[in-house]
């Protein structure tokens, strides 16, 4: 088992993950490869009284790590066994390789927007995914996981006990799925964000969606039609047919980009596109019962071209079988969310004030918020 003190050179790239906008500084860094040696980073901890923090991919840090940090992010295996549609991972795989090994056997994980995401972090958060709307949440088909406790021993148990070293849950027998995004101009982000609303009221659970307002940067690794221009992003991942016939009431609003196809579940990723590469963010959500125009007024305040933040603004559809799950953070009423990120500049203060100037107005509506979406700062 490899570990890094402050001093060594190694340490600084083993921290390095997802988020770059938050600097831990661990007195240890353990680099895990078996539940043996996550539990014997735990034990070593223990005895000196330091606390212990676990890292995946770093995609969701909340406060920077001390003490002991044990980074999982070698225990990538990932088995599937078709006959139960079970999948088995080590604490640090990423969906990306699940919806692989799954797809192999026509099966998918509850998998979310981003490939990159760990699995283990993804469902202690509850997981909302794609198909999330149909299906629940990732978190309700957790068969088992195996744990290491606060001493040090290595148990079977449930889900916040302690750090999971491996995890079981159920795959859903999806291959292909109607799904992409249409990219609209400027002007017409008002015109998307009432029509998109209108339009999620009718939906079965089998259609999943979220609208995003973009800001694009005039960038070359930028496609032409975007590069440079605020956008809104409708997408959609739909488990059916007619699936253009479905989503004409948004395509009849002049796209600049279309990339609605249907595709097998693998290429699931390119829903959303997010970028892939490692930055410095921060977020924060509320979740609605409704979204009358005045909160989405708020929201183009906030997020359209005049917004006084560079945000990525991002509303999901809830509803469906998420009025079901037995997760904290979703209540029958749960219906949107509303979820603001923005990279940390000029500096996090001043995107702290604009984040909770929007978020002072859906208070009062509010059911809640998604732990998940909450980026760079603890949860109050
Ligand atoms: C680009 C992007 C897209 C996302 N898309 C979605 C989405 O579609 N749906 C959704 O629900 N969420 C989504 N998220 C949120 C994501 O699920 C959370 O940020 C999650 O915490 C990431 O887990 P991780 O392992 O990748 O990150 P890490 O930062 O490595 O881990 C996050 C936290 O999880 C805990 N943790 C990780 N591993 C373990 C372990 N083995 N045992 C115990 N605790 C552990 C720790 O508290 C750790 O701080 C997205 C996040 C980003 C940045």
């Amino acid at each position: 088992m490899q570990t890094f003190t402050p001093d060594q050179d190694g340490y600084r790239e083993e921290i390095a993950g997802f988020q770059t906008g938050i600097r831990s500084t661990p007195q240890l860094v353990v680099v895990a490869e078996t539940a043996a040696d996550v539990a014997a980073a735990v034990r070593q901890a223990a005895e000196r009284e330091l606390p212990v923090s676990v890292q995946a991919t770093g995609h969701g840090l909340r406060a920077p790590a001390e003490g002991v940090l044990i980074s999982t992010r070698r225990m990538t295996g990932v088995t599937v066994d078709p006959n139960r549609a079970v999948a088995r991972v080590d604490a640090g795989a990423t969906w990306g390789s699940v919806i692989t090994a799954a797809a192999e056997h026509g099966l998918a994980p509850l998998s979310g927007s981003a490939p990159g995401v760990g699995v283990v972090g993804y469902t202690l958060g509850g997981g909302f995914g794609l198909l999330g709307r149909h299906f629940g949440l990732a978190s309700d088909r957790v068969r088992a996981a195996d744990v290491v406790l606060p001493d040090g021993t290595a148990t079977r148990g449930p889900l916040g006990t302690g750090i999971v070293t491996a995890l079981e849950f159920g795959l859903v027998p999806v291959t292909a799925l109607y799904g992409g995004g249409l990219y609209f101009d400027t002007a017409k982000i008002p015109d998307v964000l009432r029509t998109w609303r209108d339009w999620t009221t009718g939906l079965p659970d089998t259609v999943g969606t979220s609208v995003a307002l973009l800001p694009y940067p005039d960038l070359p690794m930028v496609p032409e039609p975007l590069r440079g221009k605020h956008i809104a992003h409708v997408r959609v991942a739909y488990l059916g047919t007619g699936g253009d016939r479905l989503v004409a009431p948004l395509r009849a609003l002049g796209p600049l980009q279309d990339t609605l196809v249907t595709m097998p579940f693998t290429d699931s990723g390119q829903i959303a596109a997010e970028p892939p590469h490692p930055h410095s963010y921060l977020g924060d959500n509320r979740v609605l019962p409704a979204l009358p125009d005045d909160i989405l007024t708020a929201v183009l305040d906030h997020a359209g071209p005049g917004a006084p933040v560079p945000t990525v603004l991002i509303i999901d559809l809830l509803g469906g079988a998420y009025q079901h799950s037995s997760a904290p953070d979703f209540t029958p009423d749960s219906r949107y969310t509303v979820r603001a990120l923005s990279v940390v500049e000029p500096d996090a203060a001043t995107v702290q004030t604009a984040h909770a100037k929007l978020f002072a107005q859906l208070d009062a509506p509010s059911t809640g918020r998604l732990r998940s979406f909450v980026y760079g700062q603890p949860l109050g």
